[in-house]
């Protein structure tokens, strides 16, 4: 399919600007089924705007967050507070949060995680040897 550049109005500013064949190929191939309704810099200004609406890569992250969320558990104590299951439940996320971040940067361990580290593995050796 051959595209052809198409002179378009800016619903915003009402300049016109041009939908180039390269961007309509391009949004074909991302299978965008809106035409662009705004100019570039309308749109560009939308962007720096910040307004939440274009922010690709934040839903991939919050997927991410809630995947590590539901490998988590947390038991309810009977008689506890709401309160203080939640502080419970983020206590535990963090710690995870940490547990894997030694895991990924074993080239950079904190001194003071270095020294806990140590700690645990040389209580693990006492304990294999019984005493
Ligand atoms: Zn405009």
């Amino acid at each position: 399919m051959s595209f052809e550049d198409r002179s378009m109005q800016c619903s915003n500013c009402g300049a016109a600007f041009t939908f180039s064949a390269k961007d309509q190929e391009y949004f074909q191939s991302k299978s965008y089924t809106n035409e662009p309704k705004r100019c570039p810099e309308c749109r560009q200004a939308r962007k720096s705007e910040g307004n939440g609406r274009s922010s690709y890569g934040a839903p991939r992250q919050s997927l991410l967050g809630h995947a590590r969320f539901s490998s988590l558990e947390v038991r309810v104590n009977e008689g506890e507070s709401q309160e203080s299951l939640l502080r419970r439940f983020q206590r535990m996320v963090q710690m995870s949060g940490v547990l894997r971040e030694v895991k990924a940067n074993r080239h950079f361990v904190p001194k003071s995680e270095a020294a806990r580290i140590k700690s645990k593995k040389n209580a693990q050796r006492r304990r294999r040897q019984g005493n």
